[in-house]
């Protein structure tokens, strides 16, 4: 184990701040008293605001997939046809868990580094006929993909009577998700991403349709029964042993958001990864997505040729103690992927791409160009 600290430039786990840190040495407390209860309703209240929904919020000890999983297991039943954008790793599990729940998977395909478009998926519910959900992954982490069709597919979603359901897991609070505006029926974030705090909790949100069909339609899963959730929260309670440290930290980070102002932040996180964009375009080393399907908040590049993965990532560890992620599956060794979430600001760009440059000539890689800071301050402000 590292005695130093990293700065950390992964698709999340990302960087936390010292406050939110702190947060979570709060002394222990009963969860079932009346200081747990008004945490519970603080940190509610917070999230609403940055899921800009009036709707019910839960938020889940697990990690984000316990979210997903709980999405699934609440509003799929054994043979309902749903529609799935499959356009990397985290689309096409999603449609695995929605298969293991008995849902049968409509997936609307495209090759990684793209997107579908929505004419594709009104075409899905043309022919599918009597869907039951539309589950969409706004921000594909594992080809920094994201789509931005989100407001129609909630308009579809309502002309055909569909659940629409938004893995927004890596972007919510970097990106745009107005879920009420957008007809969201269910959103679902992990709080290790853009929120920049610990990993460890799911945090869902529920339209009074979604909430309407849950309490009609009770789940078969106890961890995951979300009409639970909201018969316990009435008392500001959880069903289950509430993981009291995380919900602190939670607390100080979404404080932390609504600090900065949700649209400031998502300002910030656009800024961000187009500097990122624009200069590693200009240092010749160029994004994996195709331009319109560029993700806010997670930056791929394509690896120049001769670059060996792991050693490239391991001496941007252990020289320049930053960590940065690879690729999925058959995009392993292909490209490499940077995290552009949370607090990120110019020194985390400047220092990343700093340190990439001389990683790339500490290993002979030929046609990276530097790039000054002072350039990168500029294209931050264009
Ligand atoms: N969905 C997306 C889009 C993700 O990026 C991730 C994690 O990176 C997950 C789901 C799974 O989340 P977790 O690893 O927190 O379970």
């Amino acid at each position: 184990m590292s005695m130093y600290r990293k700065l950390v430039m992964l698709p999340g786990p990302t960087n936390v701040s010292d406050r939110v840190m702190n947060a979570m040495i709060t002394p222990m407390i009963n969860h079932r008293s009346p200081i747990a209860a008004k945490l519970y309703k603080e940190v509610k209240e917070k999230a609403q605001q940055v899921f800009v929904t009036e709707g019910d919020i839960v938020i889940l000890s697990s990690s984000g997939t316990g979210g997903v999983e709980a999405a699934v297991k609440n509003l799929v039943r054994n043979g309902d046809n749903v529609i799935v954008p499959a356009f990397g790793e985290f689309g096409h599990r999603l449609s695995e868990q929605i298969t293991q729940s008995g849902g049968k998977v409509r997936k609307v395909i495209a090759e990684p580094g793209l997107v579908p478009s929505i004419d594709e998926i009104e075409q899905a519910f043309i022919e599918v006929k009597n869907v039951k959900a539309l589950f969409v992954v706004y921000n594909e982490t594992s080809t920094g993909t994201a789509v931005r069709w989100l407001k129609k597919a909630g308009e579809l979603c309502s002309k055909y009577g569909a659940f629409f359901v938004v893995d927004a897991i890596s972007n919510l609070g970097g990106d745009e998700l107005p879920v009420d505006k957008w007809g969201v029926d269910c959103a679902i974030t992990g709080t290790q991403k853009c929120l920049a705090a610990p990993p460890g909790l799911a945090i869902v949100s529920f339209s009074e349709k979604a909430k309407k069909y849950m309490i009609e339609n009770p789940p078969s899963t106890l961890y995951f029964d979300i009409p639970r959730y909201l018969r316990y929260a009435e008392s500001g309670e959880t069903p289950f042993t509430t993981a009291l440290p995380l919900f602190h930290a939670l607390n100080e980070a979404l404080t932390i958001i609504i600090e900065e102002g949700l649209d400031n932040r998502i300002r910030r996180h656009k800024n961000c990864a187009e500097a990122f964009y624009s200069a590693f375009t200009q240092m010749g080393i160029h994004p994996f997505a195709e331009e319109d399907a560029r993700s806010n908040t997670v930056i791929t590049l394509k690896y120049p040729n001769g670059v060996d993965d792991l050693a490239f990532r391991k001496l941007l560890n252990t020289k320049f103690r930053i960590l940065i992620a690879g690729g999925f599956g058959d995009l392993k060794g292909k490209l490499f992927r940077v995290g552009s979430m949370g607090d990120v600001n110019e020194y985390h760009i400047i220092t990343t791409l700093t340190a990439i440059t001389a990683a790339m000539s500490m290993l002979e890689v030929k046609g990276v160009e530097e790039m000054s800071s002072e350039k990168i301050i500029s294209m931050m402000k264009s």
